[in-house]
């Protein structure tokens, strides 16, 4: 069978990839090994934002008599927890593989193998193999989870984020090695359910990657909340002791030993090119990832790759973008994607979302900017939600010309923030956005009263003292 594009990998890179291919004229196959929509739809983005959801409708319950309702029996029943999230799962990849057939992409289940610059062999599900030609091969076999070389690492009860989403038992007490994103949702999904949950974090301060007084914020809700979180801190050792774990953790030199019932490693991703066959083909690639140059080619003509698998931002739209620019590029148009505007989200308590520069980035590259900040305990719509904690920080040009970014911890975050994606994105200057009327009462208000602050507008913010 020959194709203008094979892709190998139906998630989130990978089938955006196949469908952009077809709606371009391109025949396309698409190869997957296990079920489409890859890591974002099964064990990923989907599943862990519909426990998510599940936390924040118990958390609605634990906090009901603020709302002046009275709840005198309810409980988490994790079993049809799963039978929600497993039917939103399914929804959602039958719906990839709907579009897939409508687009007319060829679909392949089976392991694809490269055995030459323009032929991929396939090990398809009863064990049988067929070999399929393409013109140009797209790689997007994604990521998955790494474990540090820690004694006891392997030990029963020490999971990563796949088997953490199939739990239908609680566990009592829950160490999570790794303060970033994942470990973050994990902590804040876990803890509402009734966990009692530490982080340990190599560094000192969680979600490294987020505005620092953002990231210092969330971890004082998250510890109000009754996580604990231990910073610069080492995991050293996990043993086994009768029926708990005891992790043994490093913390500046002073050493504690935590019994708890699961360990969550959540210390980062890693390329997934299992049975690839890259070394042979001399594609390179290290730890980090396949090398690419700007068209997402790898160092063998034909062969391209995009999405968790080169590394980079491993994000679900991220993914998406790379999947449609690089068949866009395959057929001579010369788009790009915009690595400086990709808004970022964590779902805890509250979300954090950010995209663009954060304070310290806009220090350290000798940019001259101003802050402005609004509060989520001085918005309208926040406070009828009993979720008024938080703050939108906009840094900005000096000359008020320029959005360098916004970072927002709050209700909503994770919507938000494409406010401030597309205002980026237009290049829209301060004053314009400060005065675009927002409608009342919304927690967009306090985007837009960040923004007054910047060009001293602000209405909802007493005027500095002199
Ligand atoms: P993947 O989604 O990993 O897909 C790769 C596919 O390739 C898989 O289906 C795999 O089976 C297949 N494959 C691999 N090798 C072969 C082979 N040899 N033959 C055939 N098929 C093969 N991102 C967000 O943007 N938002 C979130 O909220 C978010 N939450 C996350 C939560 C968790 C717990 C995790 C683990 C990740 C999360 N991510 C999130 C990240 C997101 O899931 C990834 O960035 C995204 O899935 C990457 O897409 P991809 O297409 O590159 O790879």
């Amino acid at each position: 069978m020959n194709a203008d594009l094979i892709v190998i990998g139906g998630g989130p890179g990978g089938y955006v990839a196949a469908i952009r291919g077809a709606q371009l004229g391109l025949k396309v196959i698409i190869v997957e090994k296990n079920e489409f929509g890859g890591t974002c739809l099964n064990t990923g983005c989907i599943p862990t934002k519909t426990l998510f959801k599940d936390a924040q409708v118990l958390n609605y319950f634990n906090y009901a008599e603020e709302y002046g309702i009275k709840v005198d029996e309810y409980k988490l029943d994790l079993e049809k927890v799963q039978k929600r999230k497993k039917h939103i799962v399914k929804t959602l990849t039958s719906g990839v593989k709907g579009l897939l057939k409508a687009n007319k992409v060829t679909v392949e289940k089976g392991e694809a193998k490269l055995i030459s610059k323009d032929s991929v062999e396939i090990k398809l599900e009863g064990g049988s193999k067929k070999i399929i030609k393409g013109k140009n091969i797209l790689i997007a076999s994604g990521s998955k989870s790494s474990k540090p070389p820690i004694k006891g690492i392997d030990l029963e009860g020490v999971i990563t984020s796949k088997e953490a989403l199939e739990i239908t038992k609680l566990p009592q007490k829950l160490v999570i090695i790794g303060g970033g994103v994942i470990g973050i949702e994990f902590a804040g999904i876990l803890n509402e359910f009734g966990s009692d949950v530490t982080i340990v974090e190599f560094l000192n301060n969680i979600i490294p990657m987020v505005d620092n007084e953002v990231s210092s914020r969330l971890t004082k809700l998250l510890n109000k909340r009754g996580i604990k979180i231990l910073l610069s801190s080492k995991v050293e050792e996990i043993s086994k002791s009768d029926k708990e774990l005891v992790v043994d953790i490093n913390q500046n030199g002073e050493k504690t030993k935590i019994a708890c019932n699961n360990v969550l490693v959540s210390t980062g991703r890693e390329l997934d090119v299992d049975g690839l066959n890259l070394d042979n083909l001399g594609i390179k690639y290290d730890k980090k990832g396949i090398k690419v140059d700007e068209n997402y080619c790898t160092s063998v003509p034909g062969i391209y790759a995009i999405g968790d698998v080169i590394g980079g931002i491993m994000l679900a739209h991220v993914a998406s973008e790379e999947g449609k620019v690089v068949v866009e590029r395959i057929v001579g148009e010369k788009t790009s994607v915009d690595y400086d505007l990709v808004p970022n989200s964590i779902f805890t308590f509250p979300e954090v979302s950010t995209v663009g520069l954060s304070e310290e980035e806009a220090k350290n590259k000798n940019l001259d900017y101003v802050v402005g900040k609004f509060q989520f305990s001085g918005n309208g719509k926040a406070l009828t939600m009993n979720d008024s904690d938080g703050m939108v920080k906009v840094i900005a040009s000096k000359d008020k010309t320029t959005i360098y970014g916004v970072h927002i911890i709050g209700p909503n975050a994770s919507d938000l923030i494409h406010e401030a994606v597309i205002a980026m994105k237009a290049m829209l200057t301060v004053e314009e956005v400060a005065s675009t009327m927002h409608g009342h009462p919304t927690l967009s208000e306090a985007f837009a009263e960040a923004t007054m602050g910047i060009v001293g507008k602000a209405i909802h913010v007493p005027p500095a003292r002199r």
